[in-house]
C-alpha cells in the first residue's frame, strides 16, 4: 500500500468521478492505495484522452474530492 497525500489523485474529486466504486471511496478514506490501482482522470482536458492514473499520479487540475 502506498500513502496518498493532497495533490495526488487518489484525494482528487477527478479520480474515477464518473464511476465511483467502494474501492475509490475507501481509498479517500483511508489515504492509502494499492500501488497498482489504476482509474480514469474524469477532469475535461483528461477524460477524452481515457487518461489513466495510478492514486500517487497527479497534475495542476486536481482539486480536492469531497470527503465521503
Ligand atoms: S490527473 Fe489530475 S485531474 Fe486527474 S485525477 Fe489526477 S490530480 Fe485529478
Amino acid at each position: 500500500m502506498q500513502a496518498i497525500h493532497d495533490g495526488q489523485c487518489g484525494a482528487c474529486g477527478h479520480f474515477g468521478e464518473h464511476h465511483k466504486t467502494d474501492v475509490l471511496v475507501s481509498i479517500l478514506s483511508s489515504k492509502k492505495a494499492e500501488e497498482t490501482f489504476l482509474d480514469d482522470c474524469g477532469h475535461p482536458k483528461h477524460a477524452a484522452l481515457h487518461l489513466k492514473v495510478t492514486a500517487i499520479s497527479g497534475c495542476d487540475g486536481f482539486v480536492a474530492a469531497a470527503s465521503a
